[in-house]
């Protein structure tokens, strides 16, 4: 007996996110072979997403009206956000970051890469609120939660005084060394890319010099454009996503703190594609493209432990659409999702 599992309707293959009419094949959660089909169901079959930026514990300050510079709210160790963080129960903490991340699995988003404050005991209560969750996550930790953590994800170059000390340490360790930078202005970006770390967060400011500098040392780009709109540190210009695209920079969608911006990356693309007029189709890549920081991506292809979400269209207009990728970027969302599957396992809805 086969414990095969079949999956038919239009796809998105591989990295060029190809639209073809298909069945996938599952076995043990790896997809073991794509066959054409003339005739499919409505139903979309797209590559899961992953958030390459989160701060997943503010969600304890959600829209919490609040006046004041950047600095004062965001930079720790004082900033309000920071204040609130240390003041918070540990398990209102746990009970938010869980609600967050299952909130994001509603919207498609099987994998992020969080930046956790609050030390190793930070990055534990992030593991607690993981628990028994089927979820791919990247915890990058600070003040000494890089240790017990997937690596260092540095607040900014200017914040940090040791900044030097932990990527050493990192490097030695071989984790991933991830860094703020760029997002009010272009001053601390230098210092960042010169320690060659895996991740820039922002890269809002970014000059032209710099945007080239990143392209040749093949360092990936995570924008957070809702969030820094929200905070007014964006413009028709910044971040320069059109730029970082045409040097060839690998472009990924994050969406930082979940105090300012629900963490879903459907609203993320459609923001970006009406306000940059980004191609549809290098937002759909860069909400995917995060999981290449995973051992295996989650672009569908033959051969790979299988991620992706099902949608059935049946019913609503979007069966009408002429450029599934276009209509994903523009109008999709979870109202349609009925399956998700990560790493083979199946979570309905
Ligand atoms: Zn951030």
């Amino acid at each position: 007996m086969s414990d095969a599992e079949i999956i038919s309707g239009h796809a998105l293959l591989g990295e060029a996110l190809e639209e073809r009419t298909v069945s996938i094949i599952m076995t043990q959660g790896i997809i073991t072979a794509i066959e054409d089909e003339k005739k499919v169901p409505d139903t979309w079959i797209l590559p899961a997403f992953f958030n390459a930026h989160t701060h997943l514990a503010d969600t304890v300050a959600m829209d919490l009206p609040f006046t004041g510079s950047l600095t004062e709210i965001f930079t720790p160790p004082d900033g309000l956000k920071h204040r609130i963080l240390q003041t918070t129960p540990d398990t209102t903490l746990v009970r938010a970051m869980r609600q967050s991340v299952q909130e994001m699995q509603k919207s498609a988003v099987t994998g992020f890469a969080d930046f956790r404050e609050g030390g190793k005991k930070g990055v534990s209560l992030l593991k607690e609120a993981l628990t028994h969750l089927s979820c791919h996550s990247i915890i990058l930790g600070r003040d000494g939660g890089e240790q017990v953590s997937d690596g260092a994800g540095i607040s900014s170059t200017r914040d940090c005084e040791n900044y030097q000390e932990i990527v050493s340490y990192i490097k030695e360790s071989k984790k991933i060394l991830a860094f703020h930078a760029g997002e009010q202005d272009p001053f601390d970006v230098d210092a960042a890319v010169a320690t060659d770390p895996d991740l820039l967060i922002h890269g809002t400011h970014l000059t032209r010099k710099q945007i080239s500098g990143i392209a040749d040392a093949k360092i990936p780009v995570v924008v957070c454009a809702r969030s820094n709109a929200y905070l007014g540190v964006a413009d028709e210009k910044h971040p320069p996503i059109q730029s970082l695209l045409d040097e060839g920079i690998t472009l990924m969608l994050g969406t930082d703190n979940v105090m300012v911006v629900q963490p879903d990356l459907f609203s993320e693309m459609a923001y970006i594609h009406t306000r940059y007029h980004i191609d549809a189709h290098d937002l759909l890549q860069a909400a995917v493209n995060g999981s290449r920081l995973l051992s295996d991506n989650f672009f569908i292809d033959k051969g790979k432990p299988a991620n992706l979400t099902v949608h059935d269209i049946c019913g609503t207009n979007l069966i009408y659409s002429r450029d599934m990728c276009s209509t994903v970027v523009k109008r999709g969302g979870k109202e349609t999702i009925r399956r998700i599957i990560i790493n083979g396992v199946n979570k309905h809805f």
